[in-house]
Formats: C-alpha cells, sequence, structure tokens
C-alpha cells in the first residue's frame, strides 16, 4: 500500500468560484478516487486561502473587514465543494488556528536558520488605496522585455522580478501611479543554496522535462532571495519582535 498525499490548490476567499477553478481542482478529485479504489492510503487536502491582498482589496471595495469576507466564501467554497462531490479528506482554510500555529512555529524555526537576514528595501505603496501592495498588484512594464507584466513575474519572457524595477508602476486596483517607501523585512537567501539545488536537480533525471528545464534556468539566470514578509495588514502575524505590524509573505 503506498502513502499518497494529493494537496489541490487553494482558492483566494474573495469571490465565488468558477467553472475555471473547477477545471483546474477537478483532476487532484479524479486522482484521489483513483489511489483510493486500488487500495492506496490517500491524503487529499486543500482548503481556502484567506489571507493576502486579494481578500483585503475585496473587503475595503465592500466595506467589510477581510475576516467577514473570507468566512462568506469559505462557507460557500465548502458548500460547493460538498455538492460537487468532491472527496476531500480534509478542507480547511488559511485563517483556522491550526494552520496559523503551525505556520508561525514554521517560520520561528526558518528565523534561526543562517538563511533568514533583515533587510530595508522599498515596497510600493499606493496613496490613493492607502495601503502597501502585493508585489502582484503592481502593473508596468517589465525591465527585461517591455511588455505589460505584474510586479512579481512577467508572463511573457519568464522573468522574476524585483517589484522597485518596474517601469511606470502602477497600482492594478486603481491605475494610478505609485510609490515606494522603505520598510525593514526579512528575507530567505535562496542564492546560497545554489549549489545543493544544483545537485538536486542533476540527481533526478526522472523529474518531468519541464519542471527539470524550469529549475535549471532559474539556477542559471542567478536565484534570487525572496521576502518572509510584508506590510500588509490582513495575514498571519510575524512571529518574531519587532515584527508585529507585518505578515507572513510567501
Ligand atoms: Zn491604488
Ligand atoms: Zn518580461
Amino acid at each position: 500500500m503506498r502513502t499518497i498525499l494529493i494537496g489541490g490548490a487553494w482558492p483566494y476567499a474573495n469571490g465565488s468560484l468558477h467553472i475555471g477553478h473547477i477545471a483546474g481542482l477537478l483532476p487532484g478529485d479524479v486522482l484521489a478516487r483513483y489511489h483510493r479504489a486500488v487500495g492506496d492510503r490517500v491524503c487529499y487536502v486543500s482548503g481556502s486561502d484567506c489571507h493576502g491582498s486579494p481578500v483585503a482589496i475585496r473587503a475595503r471595495q465592500e466595506n467589510r473587514s477581510p475576516q467577514e469576507i473570507s468566512d462568506f466564501y469559505h462557507r460557500e467554497f465548502t458548500e460547493c465543494f460538498q455538492r460537487l462531490g468532491f472527496s476531500y479528506d480534509v478542507y480547511s482554510k488559511t485563517s483556522a488556528e491550526e494552520h496559523r500555529e503551525f505556520v508561525r512555529e514554521f517560520h520561528r524555526t526558518l528565523y534561526e536558520s543562517p538563511y533568514v537576514y533583515e533587510k530595508e528595501t522599498p515596497q510600493a505603496y499606493c496613496g490613493h488605496c492607502d495601503t502597501f501592495l502585493a508585489d502582484r498588484f503592481m502593473l508596468g512594464k517589465c525591465p527585461d522585455c517591455g511588455a505589460d507584466t505584474r510586479g512579481d513575474q512577467c508572463d511573457a519572457c519568464g522573468a522574476v522580478l524585483e517589484p522597485e524595477t518596474l517601469v511606470e508602476p502602477v497600482c492594478a486596483v486603481c491605475h494610478n501611479p505609485i510609490g515606494f517607501r522603505r520598510s525593514t523585512h526579512l528575507y530567505i537567501a535562496i542564492s546560497k543554496l545554489r549549489d545543493e539545488l544544483e545537485s538536486l536537480a542533476d540527481s533526478r533525471p526522472e523529474w518531468r522535462k519541464n519542471a527539470l528545464a524550469f529549475t535549471k534556468r532559474y539556477i542559471e539566470e542567478g536565484l534570487r532571495d525572496r521576502a518572509l514578509t510584508r506590510d500588509l495588514e490582513w495575514g498571519i502575524p510575524v512571529p518574531k519582535a519587532g515584527y508585529e505590524q507585518k505578515t507572513i509573505y510567501i
């Protein structure tokens, strides 16, 4: 008997599900049913992503709290999945106490490693919306290829972007130009793991071709350290002194 873990994507609890969500999630359910039918031990898990900018922005637009908005959609999602006959073993939410505590404990352990450091960086801030913006809530032109892009990654050329390098940046919510404010954050030094990641990829010829190609390309382009925290008001608070007003970012 094999043990099979299937992690379905966690939909953002900021609006109703549509057929596109279901099309993306259904294969996981088919797989779970297949493995149960052949006698494997299956754990098929998903949940609602209740945190992050999409939920905070929706809440602001509707004059409600992020908690109210995400609880509302989480209930709706749960009912939809039940009525559609999805066979999740666990369908949870990121605002659940056990998730919150697990994430805080996980990050607390990370902070003690030699891979986490503090850095002051410019953070995108929309004066019109009066809020810091997550990278994907910035729009502008890619500094590498010039295509219209979001602040986190350019879909045209695949470049992983530093938000402050975006050309003519505007807010994705109100489309006004944005500014930057300096703020201190925790970063994970992915760049230090270059050799380990390279030998891992080289020792796994059985990985899918595109997974290997993407991994090698990221390594060759140079791995960038990524922020672990953000100045966003709705999320899991950072378990570190001096970071009480910031939330965990992934
Ligand atoms: Zn704005
Ligand atoms: Zn580009």
